[in-house]
């Protein structure tokens, strides 16, 4: 069966159970951090958060050594195929409902298209006013994509889509007209 997909740096043959184990303990399923009720407490999922505890690369990747081997992937992917079994199909992508990209909860997880993952993070949760202050955090202020998308709780790419003017380009050209001298 080919397994293979973007998420291909999930190296299958590697997975035996005391891998898997070793896996489970760098995530935090208690529910008791302060991380992990943040998202309940907005409002947008009815469970606890199991934050990833381990480090972080850019992307969400996380990396571990094991056993004198260095592993990498992104941490929600593997939870979510060591519990439900699957991985999100080619041009699929695995939306965090809750919003906290570092969240390995399966439940909190979803597949849609990455077109739908790149319009929920701009059409639900921004406003033509945060769009705004996100070119004046970028462009005045020097911020970096990533600290902006950390900030408005939003992923990196619909940062970048928002400076490409791919979307809220009214907000992009407005803003770019504006800084002409
Ligand atoms: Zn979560």
């Amino acid at each position: 069966m080919a397994t293979y997909n973007k998420d291909k740096y999930i190296n299958f043959p590697l997975l035996r159970p005391d891998l898997i184990d070793a896996f489970w303990s760098k995530i935090d399923r208690s529910g008791q951090s302060q991380e992990s009720h943040a998202a309940m407490l907005a409002g947008r999922v009815s469970t606890p958060c199991w934050p990833w505890l381990g480090s972080v690369q850019r992307y969400g990747r996380f990396t571990w050594w094991y056993q004198g081997r260095f592993l990498n992937g992104r941490a929600h992917v593997l939870a979510y195929y060591l519990t439900k079994g699957i991985l999100a199909p080619d041009g699929y992508e695995l939306d965090h409902l809750c919003k906290n990209r570092h969240c390995c909860n399966p439940a909190h997880l979803e597949v849609v298209t990455g077109r739908i993952n790149t319009q929920r993070g701009n059409g639900s949760s921004l406003t033509a006013s945060q769009v705004l202050i996100m070119h004046i955090l970028r462009y005045e202020q020097e911020w970096t994509q990533q600290s902006i998308a950390d900030q408005f709780g939003i992923a990196r790419r619909t940062v970048r889509h928002i400076f490409k003017g791919d979307i809220w380009s009214e907000v992009h050209a407005a803003y770019l007209a504006q800084r002409q001298p």
